[in-house]
């Protein structure tokens, strides 16, 4: 993995006094019952919003909400988010009927300094997700320049991600900017031990992750569904556990790349068994982690969680992504929360990605123990297997 640090041009250069600014912002947000459930991606793009307000920019900010797939959903409209940024902002967020069209450039042409006017949801365009030139031209007609500050969306090659940056001026939001710096600290220059936390239910998405720091992690620990493709991978029996088929290939290979690797990779001794997948079910602990049919690994035992403690204790950098088990159900929860305590405890510099990790941590009330949390899942991953985020490569450098 070479030097990458980041290099591309940050909107703290941007001179943008008296312009019209298109900024792609992560407002993927929760919503429930038409109002926004947490609204920390929200507040992340803050200090980008503020910047640019602040130089006397006039902003066009736009979001995807949930997957409208290419129509018009009024469930997902950016509604209640603009009300929300409103709110926090303590300003007028205006409100764009469509994404775009004629419409929307006349609200855009009426903008003076300081305003900000939110764009519908950007998937309700065909075009979005499939990058078409067209619909980045109209984008592009919107705006004199364009800051990318959706890190969460930088892993997706789409007309407001990238088209649209080939076509303005390009610059890299704050958020974006410090996600990137912070994430690629972890693998470029991370304070030893490095400990790396795995989990979750997805190994294939997870994988390249674990190829990429089996050359430079002390440990990787695996927890979550993901375990059980390396136990079947090993022979070992697991039960109705939930197992990806293609992980299981993947973990043997990653099993044996780890004999050759100067990196121990850590699978849970004992675990939390339940019958099924809710929160009344029939649950028993197992020294062990044989699954019987029947029965599903739902959590890390409490020997493992102990195991995983100390090793985090004593880890220079941490890096989290992927609960221990199914921590929305109390009684599968204590594993993740565990993992949790343990990482807000360490006196390692501590990063947490994944939706579903930092979700764990909020409910625990952890997550301003952190030192860093990632608004991005995907985006996180793919940028730690020293993958290209095209969101970002578009931008200028
Ligand atoms: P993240 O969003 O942090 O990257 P993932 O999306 O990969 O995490 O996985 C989170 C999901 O994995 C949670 O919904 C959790 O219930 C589930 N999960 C974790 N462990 C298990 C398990 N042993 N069996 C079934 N589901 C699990
Ligand atoms: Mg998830």
């Amino acid at each position: 993995m070479g030097a990458v640090s980041f290099s591309k041009a940050s909107v703290r250069d941007a001179d943008v006094a008296g312009k019209r600014v298109l900024v792609r912002v992560d407002f993927n947000v929760p919503l429930d019952a038409g109002r926004v459930a947490d609204d920390t991606r929200i507040r992340a793009a803050l200090p980008t919003i503020e910047l640019l307000r602040e130089r006397g920019a006039a902003l066009v900010l736009v979001s995807h909400l949930g997957r409208p797939k290419g129509k018009v959903d009024p469930a997902l409209s950016m509604r209640p988010v603009g009300e929300r940024l409103g709110e926090l902002l303590g300003a007028t967020v205006h409100q764009a009927p469509a994404v775009v069209g004629e419409d929307v450039e006349t609200m855009v042409a009426g903008l003076s300094p300081g305003d900000v006017l939110l764009l519908e949801n950007v998937r309700f365009e065909p075009g979005e997700t499939e990058d078409d030139p067209n619909f980045a031209d109209a984008l592009a007609r919107l705006a004199d320049l364009y800051v990318n500050d959706a890190f969460g969306a930088a892993h997706r090659a789409h007309a407001s991600t990238e088209g649209v940056a080939h076509r303005l001026p390009a610059y890299a939001g704050l958020l974006l900017e410090r996600e990137v710096n912070e994430l690629m600290r972890v693998v470029e220059s991370p304070e030893p031990p490095l400990v790396v936390v795995l989990g979750g239910a997805k190994v294939s998405d997870k994988v390249g992750v674990i190829d990429c720091f089996l050359e430079i992690a002390d440990s990787i620990l695996i927890g979550g569904a993901m375990c059980f493709s390396f136990f079947r991978a090993q022979g070992i029996a697991t039960g109705d556990s939930l197992v990806e088929e293609e992980g299981v290939r993947l973990a043997e290979e990653a099993l044996r790349r780890a004999e050759d690797a100067d990196c121990e990779l850590m699978l849970p001794v004992d675990l939390v068994l339940g019958e099924g997948f809710d929160a009344a079910t029939a649950r028993r602990e197992s020294d062990g982690v044989e699954v019987p049919d029947g029965w599903m690994g739902l959590d890390i035992g409490p020997r493992t969680a102990a195991v995983f403690t100390e090793a985090i204790a004593a880890a220079g950098t941490v890096l989290w992504n992927g609960p221990m088990g199914a921590f929305e159900l109390e009684p599968f929860a204590a594993g993740t929360r565990a993992v949790a305590e343990a990482v807000a405890a360490s006196p390692a510099t501590t990063v947490v990605g994944g939706g579903d990790s930092v979700a764990a941590l909020r409910q625990f009330g952890l997550a301003e123990k952190v030192d860093w949390v990632s608004t991005g899942g995907g985006a996180s991953l793919e940028l730690l297997e020293g993958k290209k985020l095209p969101g970002v490569e578009a931008l200028d450098a």
